[in-house]
């Protein structure tokens, strides 16, 4: 087992060019052992955030501490943090064996030990029998495993990823996805890992930051993040999402755009207040037109296999449905179906 410990950020900011902030109040605390993923578009300030943990850019202000400790005054190679990037960064000219044990030769260790760690590393990546084999000589999938051995070989406090399985194709992505949080159950390291996909960031988090323009906008599980966003922003980067603008009314009705009025529990707001409703695709459902203005006019029907997505408008509002293929009409541009929604699925989200 490795020595996990906590992160902590405290209103970190960092600039660049004055007066434009890369990283902009950015707090944050990680547990022991948790993986933490920012996700964010680009641009948003992960990697600087990121860079900044390991050492390698200084913040403006605020304070990072690992396992307690402010670690302003230590140098990157001191933090005892394990990185992996995007593009590999293996020593081309090195084996396998040699890139992994690479961290413990720099660290002064005893000839066995290097040996043994370096092989039992490369052995929990499943390339024990391709120590000898060059970077150029190995697949890009095994290339980011012989990455991530030497990321962790040293028994880092932390670990960082920065977009690790960016470069790599769907399968093989999906592959390394369930190996890296293999690898974080075996080990009980902490992980911060960094991507732009929304998908990877649900499957692999125990939270997930939500970056935008060099702020965390929320922090929470992957069902908090997708089912009660704080902001516009979360509800419409992390899934697939319909943003309906509506109105409080006086009786503790809602008046939505598109869908008509319904009776809503949201305290929050008074009579008169502008307000959007996260509408989920995948909780409406598709039933018989009822040949009025409460139907959907089918635009598009896009077909996944074992869903759909139907897009269409009502009253002129559009909306998207997410349903399994298996429980649907066919369904064809022009085509007119009923909804079938549930007000209690719907999420009020401030406007920002
Ligand atoms: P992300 O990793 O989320 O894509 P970054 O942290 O790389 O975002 O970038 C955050 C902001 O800081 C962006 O506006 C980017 O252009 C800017 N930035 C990043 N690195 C530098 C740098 N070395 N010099 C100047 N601006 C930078
Ligand atoms: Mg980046």
């Amino acid at each position: 087992m490795l020595q996990a410990r906590s992160l902590s950020l405290r209103s970190v900011i960092k600039s660049y060019i004055p007066g434009q902030r890369a990283v902009n109040d950015v707090s944050l605390e990680v547990q022991a052992g948790e993986f933490v993923t920012f996700l964010g578009p680009s641009g948003s300030g992960k990697t600087t955030t990121l860079m900044m943990i390991a050492g390698f850019e200084a913040p403006d202000g605020g304070d990072i501490l690992i396992g307690g400790r402010k670690i302003d005054q230590v140098k990157p190679y001191d933090r005892n943090i394990g990185m992996v990037f995007q593009n590999y960064a293996l020593f081309p000219h090195m084996s396998a064996f040699d890139n992994v044990s690479f961290p413990l030769r720099m660290r002064g260790l005893p000839r066995d030990d290097i040996e043994r760690r370096a092989k039992a590393m490369l052995d929990m990546v499943g390339l024990g029998r391709f120590g000898n084999r060059r970077p150029s000589e190995l697949s890009g999938g095994q290339q980011q495993r012989v990455a991530l051995a030497r990321a962790l070989v040293f028994e880092p406090d932390l670990v960082l990823m920065d977009e690790p399985l960016g470069a790599l194709d769907k399968t093989l992505r999906e592959q390394m996805q369930i190996e890296i949080k293999r690898i974080h159950r075996d080990l009980g390291v902490t992980m911060i890992y960094v991507t732009h996909d929304q998908t990877e960031a649900m499957t692999m988090s125990d939270r997930i930051a939500v970056f935008s323009q060099g702020r965390i906008e929320q922090i929470g599980t992957p069902r908090e993040v997708y089912f009660t966003p704080h902001t516009h922003f979360v509800a419409s980067f992390v899934g697939d999402s319909n943003l309906l603008s509506g109105e409080m009314l006086a009786d503790g009705r809602v008046r939505l755009e598109g869908l008509g009025e319904f009776a809503a529990k949201a305290s929050r707001y008074k009579s008169g207040d502008r307000l959007t409703v996260l509408i989920r695709p995948e909780t409406i459902g598709i039933a018989a037109p009822a040949g009025d203005n409460s139907d959907m006019l089918v635009e598009d029907v896009v077909n996944f296999g074992d869903n759909c997505l139907v897009v269409g408008t009502v009253n002129g509002t559009s909306l998207r449905v997410r349903a399994p293929s298996i429980s649907l009409p066919e369904l064809a541009h022009g085509d007119r179906c009923g909804l079938v929604w549930r007000s209690e699925h719907f999420h009020f989200v401030d406007k920002s």
